[in-house]
C-alpha cells in the first residue's frame, strides 16, 4: 500500500532558509531600530520578499537595502517598508489604498494586516507582472489597478489608510479627500533626489495635520503629479 503523506509540502517561499533570513531581517534591521508594532513585525516575517525580486537578486532579498525591480524602479529597504507600515497604525480589518504597486511587496505586507488593499500602478508592464505575482502567491485581498494614483480611487473611497510609494512634490488633494476622518496617509514629498516622509492625519473638519518623519529616497510620482493643479 502506498502511504500518502499528510504533511503539507513547504512552498518554495517557505523554505526554512528564507524563513530564517526573514526572522533575522526583522530582528536586526527592524526591531533593533525601534519598530515594535507586532502586526507589522509579524507581516514582514511572513511575506516572502525574495519572491518579489528577480531570481538573480533572490540572495539579496533580505539585505538591509533597496533592490531594483526593473523598469528603473526599486523596492524599498525593509526598514522603510516597516516604518511606513507602522505609521499607518492599522489594527486589522481596514481598507487601505497604496499608490505605486511596483513589485507588490508593500501591498502584500499591508494585506497581511488590512482586510482589503487596493494598489494603483502607472507602469503597464509592472501592473501585469504584479497582478500575476500576487495571484500566484495567494494574496487574494489585493486588487491592482492600472492608472494614475495621483487621482486615487474615488469609487472605493473613503480609505482607513493611504500609503504613497512614489514621491509627488505636494500632497495630492484627491488623496486627502479620499482619506477617512481619523485615518492616516504616509507619503514622501519633495521634488528632489531625496524627500521628506510625512505622516498626514485627517481631522474632523476635513483639514490635515502633517508630521515630518524621516528623510527618504523614492522615485518621483509621474502623471498628473508632474503638473500643477
Ligand atoms: N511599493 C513598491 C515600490 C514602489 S516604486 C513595492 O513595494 O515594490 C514606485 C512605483 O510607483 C513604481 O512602480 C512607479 O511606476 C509607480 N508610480 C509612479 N508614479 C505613479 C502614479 N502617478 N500612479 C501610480 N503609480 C506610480
Amino acid at each position: 500500500m502506498i502511504e500518502i503523506s499528510r504533511e503539507p509540502k513547504l512552498r518554495p517561499e517557505d523554505s526554512s532558509k528564507y524563513q530564517e533570513l526573514r526572522k533575522k531581517m526583522v530582528n536586526e534591521q527592524i526591531r533593533s531600530r525601534g519598530i515594535v508594532n507586532p502586526l507589522v513585525l509579524a507581516a514582514m516575517e511572513r511575506v516572502p520578499r525574495h519572491r518579489f525580486v528577480d531570481e538573480s537578486l533572490e540572495g539579496s532579498a533580505y539585505d538591509d537595502t533597496p533592490l531594483s525591480i526593473g523598469e528603473s524602479q526599486t523596492i524599498s529597504q525593509p526598514y522603510i517598508v516597516a516604518c511606513m507600515s507602522a505609521d499607518l497604525e492599522l489594527k486589522g480589518g481596514e481598507k487601505v489604498l497604496e499608490i505605486g504597486a511596483g513589485s507588490g511587496y508593500q501591498a502584500a505586507v499591508l494585506s497581511e494586516i488590512a482586510a482589503k488593499v487596493y494598489t494603483i500602478e502607472i507602469n503597464e508592464n509592472l501592473t501585469i507582472e504584479v497582478s500575476r505575482r500576487l495571484k500566484k502567491l495567494g494574496y487574494l485581498n489585493v486588487t491592482i489597478r492600472f492608472g494614475d494614483g495621483y487621482k486615487g480611487l474615488p469609487e472605493q473611497a473613503p480609505f482607513d489608510g493611504i500609503m504613497v510609494t512614489a514621491a509627488p512634490d505636494h500632497i495630492p488633494q484627491p488623496l486627502i479627500d479620499q482619506l477617512k476622518v481619523g485615518g492616516s496617509m504616509v507619503i514622501p514629498v519633495g521634488g528632489g533626489e531625496t524627500q521628506e516622509l510625512f505622516k498626514v492625519t485627517k481631522l474632523s473638519d476635513g483639514s490635515i495635520k502633517k508630521k515630518s518623519r524621516i528623510p527618504v529616497r523614492f522615485v518621483p510620482m509621474i502623471g498628473k503629479a508632474e503638473k500643477k493643479d
